[in-house]
């Protein structure tokens, strides 16, 4: 994006948050207000309950959603996975990545701005929370430069009390998307020696959210995250981010009184700018908002996380100066610099076509996928027996995993084949409890009537409660 080359340039040299020296530069954001910020705010308390409520919903006496890592075991939307699902499991990444990958060519950081749950919690929670207790951005600098006192003190262990007791919280819910919200309320409640290995894991987190959120902070979205890395190779000059309309808003400079009174006048009959300069009253409101300390005006910048605190702090002045609003705004540079409306480039169109055949491909294996898996193989080493001249069994390892979230009994059939018999040994049942495997030994009982070759390929249908669950393929070995 074209750049305003005065004396700014240095902000090439080093990132917002540490000096050409390499040494951390505190931002103090001025706190925002204005349309965006109110959007923002409604859709972080719907994010929020999403966040804290999922863990208590239920499908079938099951979680709604768990990722136990440590057991391998995820619930979506109430459908059991299990490692055996890898394959669904890394499409639905690599299709989420290409969605990621479009979205981003044409919407920029929305996701950053908007849904980011670093972004969420940083300035929709902490940041509130800071604001609250030490004030806006110069009262936060006051305290910062003023003597450990008692207002000090008490506000600094006040606020940080109230982080920790958040990132405990939030630790906990990570937890509980783990293990599930009924086992953590079994660790709340038991005594803390039955589980100590989870409670020093819950105050590690706890402390690692303490800190994100009370020292490292922007520097997460600005230096940490890959997808804010990302943007570099993501964007182009037809993706649409928080820009600033340089072509409208240069030369800037300040508002003089008679330019004032000018506009003012003009503004008012025309809606229109009259002097020679911008739209830019240079009044720096848009950097002094900024959670990430930039300078907008400087064009997009890796370290802009599209939240709109500047396009509603310009909106501000906008309004003050009777100019019309969006001098900072949604766009894209070839929007600014050529007045063109967005267009789907040709690049767009591939990541779409790509984008719909993964999302296909996942959908039609996701609508086949079976509660019920599993293996017939021929036990090694042995051939094939003799039960009388019109019959020959062969002997199978059976093992069946019940993916579904009840208990279930197996009945297993030759399909096609209304001759053929199942013979379990020792007569068991093949019974497996939900996310368990039946395992068993049985022959399968073939009238030589139907083989008419060596190796004849059978199809085993697997039942339960009557059902046909699944049809795996075998090998049968005859005389030939
Ligand atoms: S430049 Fe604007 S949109 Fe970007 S991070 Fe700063 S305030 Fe937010
Ligand atoms: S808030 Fe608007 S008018 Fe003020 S410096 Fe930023 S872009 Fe210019």
């Amino acid at each position: 994006m074209s750049v305003h080359l005065t004396d700014q340039d240095q902000f090439r040299d080093h990132i917002s948050t540490a000096d050409q020296r390499g040494k951390r530069l505190w931002i103090y954001p001025q706190k925002p207000s204005g349309r965006f910020y109110n959007y923002r705010k409604y859709l972080s308390y719907f994010f929020l309950l999403i966040f804290f409520g999922l863990p208590f919903l239920k499908c079938d006496g099951e979680p709604l959603f768990l990722f136990n890592v440590i057991e391998g075991k995820f619930i979506f939307f109430g459908t059991l996975f299990l490692p055996q699902d890898f394959p669904l499991f890394g499409l639905a990444m690599l299709t989420f990545m290409v969605f990621i990958v479009l979205f981003t060519a044409i919407f920029g950081r929305l996701f950053c701005g908007w849904i980011c749950p670093q972004t969420i919690f940083m300035e929709m929670v902490f940041r509130r929370i800071e604001y609250w207790i030490d004030g806006d951005a110069n009262e936060q600098r006051r305290l910062k430069n003023r003597a450990w006192d008692a207002e000090k003190t008490g506000k600094r262990v006040f606020k940080y009390s109230i982080f920790f007791i958040i990132s405990f919280l939030i630790a906990n819910m990570f937890l509980s998307y783990i293990l599930g919200i009924d086992e953590l309320g079994k660790i709340i409640v038991q005594p803390i020696t039955m589980h100590k290995g989870l409670f020093f894991g819950l105050l590690f987190f706890s402390l690692v959210f303490f800190f994100v959120y009370t020292y490292v902070r922007e520097n997460v979205c600005i230096l940490i995250c890959p997808y804010g890395r990302l943007q570099g190779v993501l964007l182009d000059n037809k993706s649409i981010v928080v820009a600033y309309d340089y072509v409208r808003g240069e030369p800037r400079g300040k508002l003089s009184k008679e330019i004032k009174a000018e506009s003012l006048s003009d503004s008012r009959e025309t809606g229109l700018a009259s002097s020679a300069k911008g739209d830019c009253i240079d009044c720096g409101l848009c950097v002094k908002v900024c959670p990430t300390g930039i300078d907008i005006r400087n064009g997009t910048q890796l370290e802009c996380i599209n939240c709109t605190a500047c396009n509603d702090a310009c909106d501000e002045i906008m309004d003050k100066i009777h100019k019309p609003r969006g001098l900072v705004r949604y766009a894209s540079e070839l929007n600014i610099r050529e007045k063109k409306p967005f267009r789907f480039t040709a690049r767009m169109i591939g990541y779409t076509v790509v984008l719909l055949l993964l999302s296909g491909t996942f959908l039609r294996l996701f609508m086949n996928r079976s509660a019920v898996d599993g293996t017939f193989l021929r036990t090694p080493g042995i051939m094939y027996q003799k039960i009388d001249s019109q019959n020959i069994s062969n002997l199978y390892n059976v093992k069946i995993l019940n993916k579904s979230h009840f208990a279930l009994g197996f009945d297993l059939k030759v399909e096609g084949e209304p001759d053929a018999r199942i013979q379990m040994i020792g007569n068991h049942a093949l019974h497996a409890e939900k996310g368990d495997y039946a395992v068993g030994e049985v022959f399968i009982i073939m009238p030589l009537s139907a083989l008419h070759k060596r190796n004849t390929e059978l199809k085993i249908g697997i039942y339960a409660a009557g059902k046909k669950m699944k049809e795996i393929k075998t090998n049968f070995i005859g005389p030939g």
